[in-house]
């Protein structure tokens, strides 16, 4: 009876790392998301994910500092 567990167990917990490592798999990272535009900061010429930016008035900025000291160029 202690060996057909100990299979179980075993059985269970390969199981388990399999499904793991499918899942991380096809995920990925969520910033190497190739789907997500770069845009550049108009503050300090950072590039960054355009989900992640600021905008405002067809500009993009990286921080909320950066945004409200505007572009440096103008
Ligand atoms: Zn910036």
């Amino acid at each position: 009876m202690g060996r057909l567990l100990l299979i179980l167990l075993v059985v269970v917990l390969l199981a388990w790392l399999l499904r793991r490592a499918l899942a991380g798999r096809g995920r990925g990272a969520p910033h190497a998301d190739a789907g997500v535009p770069l845009v550049r900061c108009a503050h300090c010429g950072l590039n960054l994910p355009k989900t992640e930016a600021r905008s405002a008035g067809g500009r993009h900025y990286c921080s909320e500092e950066h945004w409200r000291l505007g572009p440096r160029d103008g």
